[in-house]
């Protein structure tokens, strides 16, 4: 039988070339789009800085004496050393007299306080300026491993070691030496400012920065901006050619599910052929198998764009100068490193897992705690939706943890002049920087304060983050001291 219908579409060989030869056409202007793209990407402007002020011993004895109080928090339902935290409001009325008598000052839950440093203009919004003075506990094994006692405080070269010193005592430092000295010289603030200093942000921050934000709402106070740790000055030159000001712009959301699987246990000796342990394993496999799906937030594509501009790479500059065409392998190269995989999509991982009581019982009863850290655009809600789609099977009962949960924050708008405050101090402490803001991964305790300003940002101007919540914090004291010119530029310059 001959087959007839399909004659039409018989392609000649000069109809072969000619579709050969669209297709190169296309290639090759696709090919120039993405190299004009790539060539008319910005590049990162240059600028120089400002010599940083002499520091006084004092500042660097009060950092000092600050790491030697162990203001540890040990958990949410762990009894704190009120001794050391008495010690350290002691130290704040010795080291600081003048924020001590000019400043009034309120303690939320004993030990969180907020001081209010009255401006000359009372119609102007306030600056909230914060940080946390409580630390992680040193664990016993790795105290050894310490080079200098994890609360020595000691001064060693140019170095300032001790727990707290990056996290976060270094910041809370810094403030207040940049408002004493600004006091000492007679500045007034047009701008009234608030001092917010977190006595419990490592284990969630509610009885303090909570309770201050909710206090300050209450007096239906707007703040101008708020600017709390997360951020720091990135020096590294496989990432980009100048200093990178990562100021923290955005907060991702937060919730922890339950898991539940019950299916009659029994003895271990005749086992059925899926126990309630099973089936929780394979739920939990199914949701770890592959990474939820990337959805680029607005935060982290300004993060990239400013990234890029200092970038030598040409590959790089090209990827985010042509997202229309190379989005898809710019997700998978960002999806490689676990730090920027978490700055594209939701993450979730299993933190607790509890089954059986007895070696010998099949237990009727298996659950998992499933921790989620939420990208914006995505809430809770969809969230679990995603799990119970993922897990596929009604057995496993999906639900909320516990209340400890918030949805992503809104976003600094880094066009405003809060920012611009902000990237405008970085400059004059550093040469070169590329402000580039970026999607907080961690949790803050400036998310509290998201209702009281739409401007809340992330940063220290240090370059140094080594050792937190880890082995042998410390903080160079070139390092300490642009902290303190930043945070008196900062003042100075948003009145
Ligand atoms: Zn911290």
């Amino acid at each position: 039988m001959r087959l007839t219908c399909c004659r039409s579409f018989y392609l000649t060989k000069t109809g072969m070339k000619k579709i050969l030869l669209v297709l190169g056409i296309v290639v090759l202007a696709l090919a120039a789009v993405v190299v004009v793209n790539t060539l008319r990407f910005p590049t990162a402007t240059q600028s120089k800085s400002e010599p940083l002020p002499a520091l006084p011993d004092s500042a660097v004895q009060h950092f000092q004496q600050a790491l030697q109080l162990p203001t540890i928090s040990w958990g949410l339902d762990k009894p704190i050393d009120t001794a050391a935290f008495r010690g350290f409001n002691q130290f704040l009325q010795t080291a600081y007299p003048r924020i001590s008598s000019q400043l009034s000052r309120q303690a939320f839950g004993e030990f969180s306080y907020l001081y209010h440093w009255k401006g000359s203009d009372s119609t102007l919004p306030p600056i909230v300026l914060m940080g946390h003075y409580d630390v992680v506990p040193v664990e016993a094994v790795a105290e050894k491993m310490w080079r200098q006692k994890p609360f020595s405080g000691a001064l060693v070269g140019d170095t300032v070691w001790g727990r707290g010193a990056v996290d976060d005592k270094g910041a809370v430092i810094a403030i207040l030496e940049s408002v004493e000295n600004l006091l000492r010289n007679g500045f007034v603030p047009k701008r009234s400012l608030y001092l917010c200093f977190g006595h419990d942000e490592e284990i969630g921050g509610t009885r303090g920065a909570s309770k201050i934000a909710a206090w300050m709402k209450a007096q239906n106070i707007k703040a101008h901006f708020v600017l709390d740790e997360g951020g720091m000055i990135k020096v590294d030159e496989k990432i980009a050619s100048q200093p990178l000001g990562v100021i923290g712009i955005q907060e991702k959301g937060y919730a922890s599910y339950k898991l539940q699987v019950e299916l009659p246990g029994g003895h271990s000796s005749q086992p059925a052929p899926e126990t309630a342990i099973d089936i929780l394993a394979k739920a939990l496999a199914k949701l770890r198998e592959k990474p939820t799906p990337a959805n680029m937030p607005e935060a982290t594509q300004e993060f990239l764009h400013a990234t890029a501009t200092a970038s030598n790479s040409f590959a790089t500059r090209m990827a985010v100068a042509n997202q229309w065409l190379l989005g898809s392998v710019l997700n998978s190269q960002l999806s490689k490193d676990r730090q920027t995989s978490a700055m594209i999509r939701t993450t979730l991982v299993p933190t607790i897992v509890d089954a059986g009581v007895k070696d010998n019982v099949i237990p009727t009863v298996a659950t998992a705690v499933v921790n989620s850290r939420i990208i914006p655009g995505e809430t809770p809600e969809t969230v679990k939706e995603y799990i119970r789609k993922t897990i596929n099977d009604d057995r496993v009962q999906i639900s909320g943890y516990d209340e400890n949960w918030w949805a992503p924050s809104g976003k600094t708008n880094t066009n405003g002049v809060a920012y611009k405050a902000v990237t405008g101090s970085l400059k004059k402490v550093i040469d070169n920087p590329v402000p580039a803001p970026y999607l907080v991964i961690g949790a803050t305790d400036s998310r509290y304060f998201r209702p009281i300003s739409s401007e809340v940002m992330n940063f220290s101007a240090s370059t140094f983050m080594e050792g937190y919540h880890g082995i042998d914090e410390r903080l160079p004291v070139s390092e300490y001291r642009r902290m303190i010119a930043f945070m008196t530029h900062l003042i100075k310059d948003s009145q």
